[in-house]
Order: structure tokens, then sequence, then C-alpha cells
């Protein structure tokens, strides 16, 4: 496991629960919006960050969660991708053994793991980012066709089995932008999403250190154009929701 930062404490990040965020090194997606770029480079997960080392080491991680068990109640293991972590399962293991809740922000690029930990009883509420229509995913990362066709088709298997009406809370999020995600777009993901529990979409944040930095300052949805978006994904899913 590497860890590529610990956010002590969060009131948003886990459902209705006080959490600390663990941030994962390395993802194995690219997209152009995406705000954490030192979390997703080196994206060859066994390569740790410049500095040649973990940012956060595991001795340090449990030792803060040990300080803190009494008045944490959840911890949300984020990204870059956990999944691509093979000691995933043994490192949320640690994590509830402590009487902590697990969420789980994931791409859904790893359908066995994810399955696997849900069966296990590992996670307690799992967050998949659903990016574009599945044919579409070129629209939102540079990837080469053969890998991007490869990971698409796993996080699609992901979606579906969540989709089978697990006893489980999850939701799915996609972030929107206008550049990459048209009403057409929403449209098609919502006959894709068709009896999810939960779907938010969130506006992107052009700003600041974004993997492609020509989307930094471009034009985000606006608040109306969102309302508007909502009731075309809401005909299809009406749990939609804006985040
Ligand atoms: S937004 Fe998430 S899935 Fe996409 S590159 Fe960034 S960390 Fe990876």
């Amino acid at each position: 496991m590497i860890i590529g930062g610990l956010q002590p404490v969060s009131l948003l990040d886990y459902p209705d629960k006080i959490s600390a965020i663990v941030f994962t090194q390395g993802c194995n997606f690219h997209c152009r919006y995406c705000y954490n770029p030192m979390l997703v480079r080196p994206a060859t997960v066994g390569v740790t960050n410049t500095t040649g080392q973990p940012v956060y080491s595991l001795a340090d991680l449990w030792a803060f969660l040990d300080q803190r068990q009494d008045r944490l109640e959840a911890v949300v293991v984020t990204g870059g991708e956990p999944t691509l972590h093979h000691d995933l399962p043994e490192f949320i293991t640690e994590i509830k053994r402590r009487g902590l809740l697990v969420k789980l922000d994931t791409n859904g690029t790893a359908s066995q793991m994810v399955k696997q930990l849900v069966q296990d009883g590992l996670i307690d509420y799992l967050a998949m980012d659903i990016k574009a229509p599945w044919n579409k995913y070129d629209q939102i990362m540079p990837l080469p066709a053969d890998i991007l066709s490869r990971l698409t088709a796993e996080a699609k298997i992901t979606a579906e089995w969540l989709l089978t009406d697990q006893p489980l809370d999850y939701e799915f999020r996609t972030t929107v932008v206008p550049q990459l995600l048209s009403a057409a777009d929403i449209s098609l993901l919502a006959e894709q999403l068709i009896g999810a529990r939960s779907w938010y979409l969130q506006k992107a944040r052009l700003a600041g250190d974004l993997l492609d930095p020509s989307l930094v300052g471009q034009r985000v949805y606006t608040d109306a154009e969102m309302v508007e978006l909502l009731a075309i994904a809401k005909a299809k899913v009406p749990t939609a929701q804006i985040r």
C-alpha cells in the first residue's frame, strides 16, 4: 500500500459520519479534469512519489487511527485508485479491526476485487465514478485504445453488478464538464444506470493543477444548466441528484 496523503477529518466525504480520508498513490485512469495529479503520477503502482518514499507510512497511519479511534466513525479510502493495491483487503481489514466504517472510492476497474471486498463485509459504503457512457470514455482521458477498452469493460462489469440490487450502500457519481460531456451523453448515461440506488452529478473544478492544463479556466456548467442535466438524468434515474 502506498499512501499518498491523509486528511485527518472530514464531515462531508462519508455520508453523515465523521471520517478521515486516506489517499492512495497511483491511478490507472488519466481523467483530463483530475485535480489530484500528484496522486495519479507516477501511474505505476510500486513506484513511490518523487521523493522515492511513501508520503505517509503505514505505521504513522495506524498510530493516527489508534489515537483518533474515539473521535472518528469512518475512514474513506480514495485515490488515485485504491484497487490497484493488491494488499487493499488487508489494509481495510486493519482499519475495520479498529471499529471504523469504511467507504471505498473507486473507478470500478477491478471488478473482482470490489466484489470480493463487499462479499467479505469489508466495505460499508461504495462510491463508483462513472466517467461517461461506456463507449465514450475516450472523451475523458487520452489512454491507448486497447487499455481503455479493457478498463472500461471492467468498470462496466462493476457497475452492472451494483445495479443488480446489491445489499450495499453505494452511489454512482459523474463529474460533468461541458467540453467532455453533453446533455446527450447524460441521457445515454441515464439509460445505463436505470435502477441505480443513488447517482450524483457534480461540476468539475477547472482550476489549479489539472492533469490536462488546457482545461484550466474553461467554462463549467452553470447552476441552471446543471438543473437541466439533472432533469435529463431523473427521467430514467429518479434517484439522481446534484452534489
Ligand atoms: S479523477 Fe480519479 S480516476 Fe480519474 S485520474 Fe484522477 S484519481 Fe484517477
